[in-house]
């Protein structure tokens, strides 16, 4: 899955391509790391996006 998220390393905004995830608190996320510095990135999606890509819980 590829999406947008925000790298604190880079300071901007990076396409990556991530995995489906279900943090601790129980919500989905999507997560891969910078294509440039190769931090991890963490994108939290809403459940309706997140269902939309297949998303069980
Ligand atoms: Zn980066």
């Amino acid at each position: 899955m590829a999406d947008v998220a925000y790298c604190m390393k880079c300071r901007e905004k990076r396409e990556f391509t991530g995995s489906l995830v279900t943090l601790k608190n129980g919500r989905p996320a999507l997560q891969g790391s910078c294509p440039v510095c190769g931090t991890k990135l963490t994108k939290i999606l809403g459940m309706d996006a997140a269902k939309a890509m297949g998303w069980t819980g």
